[in-house]
């Protein structure tokens, strides 16, 4: 192998790795690699993009240099440098042809405020968020079609609408549009009864960029899922950006396999419940951009307490801005858990019991029920009485009081101090943040099973 070509090395190393990472990760990040000269100890590659760089380097610099070691028997570190003759964004697109009556087809207006600015990123769509801004630099390139799914509410019109401002922004001579499915097919329904088929076909076929939110509507639409199949082609074919969001991955689909597979030949990223962190990072970005003033400790309350929807996170912030503006009462936990009364429990089920609570708390510190209900103040049992009261407070729908009578007849104040403690602790360290919110979800899972 030593006597190769950079480009011989490369195709060893791409196919060696193959079997360990996958085809999807092979042609989404080795193949638009350019393998260029080896030189010394380093193997200098070029990549389409910045974003190339970080990934591979986080995800696959050792396997690959591990991989070389291998193949030259000789220690090969990677150089990286970004491809500066990659093509244009897009071609210059010409303005729509006058004769085309734009007028009769929706063109729906990008939401200003969904852009990747205000996208908080997590480990619950950090592979959509960058796959979306790495489409903005090159669009119709490696990523196409993209398509996004995900549940209700976790931001794939967000993302959708960042990538179509992000794709003008480069070029502001793009022909992007916004779409949801259903919008499309009424749109096709019509062209059809007002006899304008061509129309609607030079319309889409014409475009740089197509954003087509909710695809699942098309679910079950016979001769609208055969025209977004030809619509889908011709772009496709012209290496037009494609971009797709549904509620479900595309295997799920009950959509003709024909469509089911070419939805599936660009990347497939799924957007996931937001973690904890997420959560609190998006209610901080919302109170501050809103400049609503929320204790920290009810971001956090409310946080937990609202886990599967983020446009539930969102409102019950306005709600609470709402009511503290009216009544000028005084944010606390306890006025968001009373006003979120009905939007938490749609959300997180039922409340838990307080015994469940006391016994995996007692078993996760070792301890015995009797001790966290004894007048033991020694810390290896006071702080996680303390730890179990303040789950008590947000979990339960029990009153301070009756909380402290569960815990050895304790007064309600040493109740609002364990909790107010722990919510200060919360604040500043991050681990036990994580440890209490899978405590969280332990207990809520034994309650609600
Ligand atoms: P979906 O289309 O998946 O149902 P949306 O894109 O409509 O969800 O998102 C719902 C709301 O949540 C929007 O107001 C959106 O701005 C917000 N949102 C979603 N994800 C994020 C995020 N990661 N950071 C900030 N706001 C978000
Ligand atoms: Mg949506």
């Amino acid at each position: 192998m030593n006597n190769s070509s950079p480009q011989e090395v490369w195709s060893a190393v791409v196919s060696e790795l193959h079997p360990e990472i996958g085809e999807d990760n092979v042609s989404l990040w080795l193949k638009p690699v350019e393998p260029q000269r080896i030189e010394g100890n380093l193997l200098h590659i070029r990549v389409p993009n910045k974003f190339f760089i970080d990934w591979i380097r986080d995800n696959y610099q050792r396997k690959i240099e591990s991989c070389l070691k291998k193949l030259l028997g000789q220690d090969l570190s990677l150089s990286y440098a970004v491809a500066k003759d990659v093509q244009p964004l897009l071609p210059p697109s010409d303005p729509i042809p006058v004769a085309l009556p734009q007028s009769e087809f929706t063109f729906s207006e990008l939401n200003p405020r969904y852009t990747f600015n205000n996208f908080i990123v997590g480990t619950s769509n950090r592979f959509a968020n960058a796959t979306a801004e790495a489409i903005c630099k090159n669009p119709g390139k490696q990523f196409n079609p993209f398509f996004l799914y995900g549940g209700v509410g976790l931001g794939k019109t967000h993302l959708m609408h960042a990538i179509g401002q992000g794709i003008r922004k480069k070029n502001s001579r793009a022909r992007v549009l916004y779409i949801t499915a259903e919008q499309f097919v009424n749109e096709y329904i019509d062209s059809i009864r007002y006899e304008k088929p061509d129309a609607f076909r030079s319309k889409y076929r014409n475009l740089d960029c197509l954003l087509i939110d909710d695809i699942q509507f098309l679910i079950a639409k016979g001769r609208s899922e055969e025209e977004f199949f030809h619509t889908y082609n011709a772009l496709f074919d012209s290496h037009k950006q494609i971009i797709i969001s549904s509620d479900r991955a595309p295997k799920e689909m009950s959509l003709e396999q024909r469509l089911v597979s070419r939805l599936e030949w660009g990347v497939v990223a799924d957007i996931k419940p937001p973690d904890l962190e997420t959560r609190i990072a998006i209610l901080r970005k919302k109170a501050e951009s809103e400049q609503i003033l929320v204790p920290d400790d009810v971001i956090l309350f409310v946080a937990t307490a609202i886990k599967t929807n983020i446009r539930e996170l969102e409102g019950a912030l306005v709600r609470l801005q709402a009511l503290a503006a009216v009544t000028g009462v005084h944010l606390t936990v306890d006025v968001a858990k009373e006003t979120l009364k009905d939007t938490i429990s749609a959300d997180s089920h039922s409340p838990v019991r307080l015994e469940t609570i006391q016994k995996l708390i007692a078993e996760k510190y070792s301890l015995d029920i009797r001790e966290l209900k004894s007048k033991s103040r020694t810390s290896n049992v006071a702080f996680p009485r303390q730890v179990a009261m303040y789950l008590a407070c947000h979990l339960t729908e029990l009153s301070t009081t009756a909380i402290g009578q569960a815990f050895g007849g304790r007064d309600h104040s040493t109740v609002t101090h364990a909790r107010d403690k722990i919510a200060d602790l919360l604040e500043k360290d991050f681990l036990f943040v994580e440890q209490i919110s899978k405590l969280t979800d332990q207990i809520k899972a034994v309650d609600n099973s």
